[in-house]
């Protein structure tokens, strides 16, 4: 009999693309879909003789149906800042008509169901660190809103799913995660000083450097959404890196493992940029037993051959 499908949305982005690797190497059989707004086929490439995989182009906003699935990983939506501000509409959408069709498939093929939620549903949290009882400070107006109040209506759409349909659903709360195929010029704050670091330029600073982010080592971040997937918990569960950097402190780090000392310019703090971000891990810990393994250091140096090529890609260009 041949192994039940699994989907994920947005399998051609930085988590989906893991993602993907992670369930082909537990033995499973994978439909990656994706309409490329913001993710790449490159990072896919590697599979491209693998049986057990498959890709096809589709805008999950539109109503599909590629056949029966098993479960669904709903990854798809643009990710950084810079993305979903210039996405605005798009990410409302994917946020809202994407995630009620994926759900409609879940229902119908009685699949399980995981949606990649987010840290932003705490907007500028009052409260620290973020646990997942918080319902957080959201400006719902504000520009950051068209992806933070697109992922609080997910979570409200998965959880009414759950409840009216008995559909059997997991919601993570991801916290700032990075490492290779992050793309390297979607504006987040590992991508871009690494990048301006490797390049020689100046690191940009936005406003003093004294908020702080909390962050996840790629391979931590999807073992946790592999635990979760498994488990009989329907309500929102933290997966992040509780330990907390400046970003000051982050620009620092990345200075001492690459040996230079490039010059850091300051620039505006973007309007609504939260203060801190640090995720409260009891629930992960308690629940599924996890916690992350990988320092901020040792996730920077496993990135490092992947943003070099990225680099010497651009001056091949250039
Ligand atoms: P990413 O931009 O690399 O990946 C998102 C993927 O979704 C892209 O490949 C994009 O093309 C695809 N996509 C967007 N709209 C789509 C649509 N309408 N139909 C089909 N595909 C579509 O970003 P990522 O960092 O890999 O994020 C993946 C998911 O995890 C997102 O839902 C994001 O909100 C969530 N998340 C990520 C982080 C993080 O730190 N990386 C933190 C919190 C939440
Ligand atoms: N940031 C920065 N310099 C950069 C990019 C980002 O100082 O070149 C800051 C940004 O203002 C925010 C933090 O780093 O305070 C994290 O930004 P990112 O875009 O990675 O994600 P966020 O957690 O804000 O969604």
């Amino acid at each position: 009999m041949v192994d039940p499908l699994i989907l994920v949305t947005g399998a051609a982005g930085f988590l989906g693309s893991h993602l993907c690797d992670a369930l082909l190497a537990e033995g499973h059989h994978v439909l990656g879909v994706d309409n490329l707004a913001t993710g790449s086929l490159a990072n896919l490439a590697h599979l491209k003789n693998e049986t057990r995989f498959r890709f096809e182009q589709v805008d999950i906003c539109t109503p599909f149906d590629l056949g029966r699935v098993a479960y669904i990983y709903n990854f798809a939506s643009p990710a950084s800042p810079v993305d979903y501000m210039r996405l605005g509409i798009e990410t409302l959408r994917v946020g809202s008509a994407g995630t009620l069709n994926t759900l409609e498939l879940a229902k119908k093929y009685n699949a399980g169901y995981l949606h990649a939620s987010t840290s932003e549903c705490y907007g500028d949290p009052e409260v620290h660190p973020q646990v997942e009882s918080y319902w957080g400070n959201v400006n719902p107006i504000g520009p950051r809103s068209v992806y933070d109040e697109a992922k609080r209506f997910s979570e409200a759409a998965v959880s009414a799913y759950h409840r009216y349909h008995g559909v059997n659903t997991h919601l993570v709360r991801i916290f700032n995660t990075y490492g290779p195929r992050l793309q390297a010029n979607d504006g987040r704050v590992i991508s871009n000083l690494l990048m301006q670091a490797l390049r020689g330029e100046p690191m940009t600073i936005y406003g003093d450097g004294s908020q702080t982010r909390s962050f996840c080592y790629c391979s931590d971040l999807i073992a946790g959404i592999l635990l979760l997937a498994k488990s009989n918990e329907h309500e929102p569960v933290n997966i992040g890196n509780p330990t907390e950097w400046t970003i000051l402190e982050c620009a620092r780090e990345i200075q001492s493992l690459l040996g230079i000392t490039a010059e850091i310019v300051f620039k505006p703090l973007p309007q609504d940029d939260p203060a801190r971000r640090r995720p409260d891990i009891t629930l992960a810990r308690q629940l599924l037993g996890w916690e992350p393994t990988v320092s901020l250091r040792e996730g920077l140096e496993l990135s490092l051959d992947y943003f070099r090529t990225c680099v010497a890609a651009e001056q091949s260009h250039a």
